[in-house]
């Protein structure tokens, strides 16, 4: 795996070399040529585990609903990942609190937030959309709906998130948000009939306030999918990602045109630009569009993602980046 990693590291950063201006409507990508259907892409490197589950439900003919609900479920079970479900970093009072999304090709969304003690929020999330009339619920209602539908009430922490919670209250640190503690899953799939989905799901920035909810249970911008066009997921910063409804605006910007990559691109452009002090609150998109086209930026370079392609199988890529190495 390391080897590979560098490899695509060395790829991306010839590829680099080769970068086009945002504002270049057209530009071309390495991706923009490829047709791939079926398709999986999934943020950070814990994608490559999460994309191994939904392309087992895709290879079967599945949904790219299932794959996605399927594919992030594993990163939630998972408790050597704390950034997400079982494991995550606690909040500032020692509690864990999840977020979700997921939004299906018909455009219906549901999410979780605030929500403790379940172990697989995107599937809490969605039921909220396949069996009530809303969008999302918070907090102890999101809890209750949980229980009354079978989801069980469980300890989420392990020894280790513990731990990282007792160091940071005995270092007695006051900021939660910085350059290193995020890492959401978002995934994104194509399905053999070409239909799209995503889902995203986060234990949000570690030791946050109590009752914080970032970008990944608010559909348009952790999150968004339009069948049409095709769909986009963040990860970084919520409160950066809040600010620009990025997903939402990288699906617009690729129906006017744009590429997947470019579309990225211009999303953490529009935040560097807008936000106050985004330069040192990173945030990173992953997109794709009806065509199977993918692609990914950062406002630095430390962003990884996923991708499962029935050509090149399940590869790390190093995404480019507005800031360079932070
Ligand atoms: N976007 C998440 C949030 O702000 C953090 C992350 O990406 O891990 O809650």
């Amino acid at each position: 795996m390391k080897r590979k990693t560098f490899l695509i590291r060395s790829f991306s950063t010839l590829a680099g070399i080769f970068a086009v201006p945002a504002t270049n409507l057209l530009a071309h990508h390495p991706s923009r040529d490829q047709k791939n259907k079926p398709l999986v892409i999934s943020t950070w490197q814990h994608g490559l585990e999460a994309n191994i589950a939904a392309w087992e439900v895709l290879m079967q003919n599945g949904r790219a609903l299932d794959a996605v609900e399927k594919g992030v479920g594993v990163t939630e079970l998972d408790p050597s990942v704390t950034s997400v479900g079982v494991g995550s970093y606690p909040d500032r009072d020692g509690k864990i609190t999840l977020d979700a999304s997921i939004m299906n090709e018909q455009g219906n969304c549901g999410s979780v937030a605030f929500l403790q003690h379940i172990k697989t929020p995107i599937s809490v999330a969605r039921m909220v959309m396949e069996k009530t009339p809303h969008v999302m619920l918070a907090g102890e209602g999101a809890l209750q709906f949980a229980l009354a539908n079978g989801f069980k009430k469980e300890d989420l922490h392990t020894d280790y998130s513990r731990q990282q919670w007792e160091e940071w209250k005995a270092s007695n640190k006051t900021v939660p948000i910085d350059l290193h503690n995020h890492d959401t899953i978002s995934m994104l799939a194509i399905d053999n009939n070409g239909d799209i989905s995503g889902a995203c799901t986060t234990g949000g920035l570690a030791f946050k306030h109590h009752g914080r909810v970032g970008d990944s249970p608010i559909i348009g911008a952790g999150l968004y999918v339009d069948n049409e066009i095709g769909g986009a997921g963040g990860t970084g910063v919520g409160e950066v990602i809040m600010k620009t409804l990025g997903s939402h605006l990288i699906v617009e910007l690729m129906r006017n045109g744009l590429s997947p990559y470019d579309a990225c691109k211009e999303a953490v452009m529009r935040a560097l630009k807008k936000v106050p002090d985004a330069e040192n609150l990173p945030v990173y998109y992953i997109a794709v569009n009806k065509q199977g086209e993918f692609g990914a930026y950062g406002t630095n370079t430390n962003f990884e993602y996923a991708v499962y392609t029935d050509s090149k199988g399940n590869t790390l890529h190093k995404a480019d980046g507005a800031l360079g190495p932070q």
